[in-house]
């Protein structure tokens, strides 16, 4: 064999691109423990159910169902879904990925909006795509600009609705307009990892188109109103050659034993989701009025429908002096100066009593 120049293995052109993810800290910058309001979880934590469940999960010597069956099932119920058209994740991050894997590759381009979630333009790049993303109209998805977007070269459209850093969302008419604007060979998916925090009754129509296109996927997550971040259970609707492909590259036991026990009893304790819907609703409520307060100091909170808040730093306080103020409170939020969002922390709704810290951590800076 001829001597190789460079002995070693050679990343990928297209991964040299990626950046690390960085998740929602839960520390100071000298190692302080801080509460963790930074990335998005339940304040209320997990349904007291689900938790039984997963203490009497099995044997964790043994593989899990490695096709979800029960929780499939159960999901199925909840939404009026054919189960065969449902594929469970490693967290919905996991089918996120997939979707780009396999309707995407070198040459091809996925976009999304600007300022959505982080884990798109991972994806892109993962597959060797190219992240395209799209004008946002004052930080939220703009229709007119994905469409503009698009070209022969589309494969694969991200929507996160509601999105996650910014808290939009696009209403159901305006999702419709996206999805019939697009060609349908260009995969549409509606990341609906924060849709159970939307008021009873409002629904951006993804479901529906899901089970009416061949070109839509919806994913969901059981990290976020369900309190199960940790277990990393997500999962994902769409026709049935959708859920084929992901079938075929996903995890061969993707989801844990403890994940889809406690899954299935936390789907069925829907009291629990509604409580922590109405807790959200209450204490965000309170906590955008007293950032209000502050707008003549430049602040400001960007309408939100999920469970947790922009606010963005136009006045004399910067983002950074904020993030300062309050980690001094005891609090932990997230920076997004890699999202291009320097002079905006993005807040997640805890207990009334942490957010009352926090707006008075800020009120106090304004001072
Ligand atoms: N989509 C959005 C918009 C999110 O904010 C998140 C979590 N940060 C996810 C998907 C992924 O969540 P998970 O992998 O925990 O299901």
């Amino acid at each position: 064999m001829s001597e190789r120049p460079e002995m070693k293995p050679q990343m990928k052109e297209w991964i040299k691109g990626i950046h690390v993810y960085v998740p929602g800290k839960s520390a100071a910058a000298d190692g302080t423990p801080l509460v963790k309001l930074s990335a998005n979880e339940n304040p209320l934590g997990t349904s007291p159910q689900a938790l039984a469940a997963r203490a009497a999960a099995a044997d964790p010597a043994a593989y899990p169902d490695p096709d979800s069956t029960a929780l499939r099932v159960a999901l199925g119920e909840l939404h009026g879904i054919d189960p065969a058209r449902i594929v469970c994740g490693t967290g919905s991050d996991e089918l996120l990925n997939l979707a780009a894997q396999a309707f995407a590759g070198p040459g091809d381009e996925v976009l999304f909006p600007r300022y959505s979630f982080a884990v798109y333009d991972i994806a892109a790049r993962r597959c060797g795509g190219t992240p395209i993303e799209a004008a946002d109209c004052d930080f939220a998805a703009d229709v007119d600009a994905l469409l503009a977007a698009v070209t022969e070269r589309t494969r694969v459209v991200y929507l996160a609705n509601p999105n996650n850093p910014t808290g939009s969302y696009l209403p159901r008419g305006e999702v419709e307009r996206l999805h019939a604007g697009l060609p349908k060979d260009v995969l549409l998916v509606d990341d609906q990892a924060y849709a159970e925090y939307l008021a009873p009754g409002e629904d951006d129509g993804g479901l529906a188109l899901a089970a009416a296109y061949d070109n839509v996927l919806v994913t969901r997550t059981f990290s976020k109103i369900y309190g199960l971040a940790g277990e990393r259970i997500g999962w994902g609707t769409g026709a049935p050659g959708l859920i084929d492909a992901l079938n075929r590259i996903r995890g061969p036991f993707n989801v844990t034993e403890s994940g889809q026990k406690a899954a299935v009893a936390a789907l069925a304790d829907q009291d629990f989701v509604t409580a922590s819907r109405e807790h959200n609703r209450t204490v965000r409520e309170a906590f955008v009025a007293a950032i209000e307060a502050l707008g003549n100091h430049g602040l400001r909170a960007l309408p939100t429908e999920g469970n947790f808040v922009l606010v963005l730093f136009n006045g004399e306080v910067t983002a950074e002096a904020a993030l300062a103020a309050i980690a001094g409170a005891g609090y932990a939020v997230r920076h997004l100066p890699g999202q291009g969002l320097p002079q905006a922390l993005r807040i997640t709704i805890g207990t009334a009593e942490q957010m009352d810290a926090v707006a008075a951590a800020l009120g106090e800076l304004c001072r």
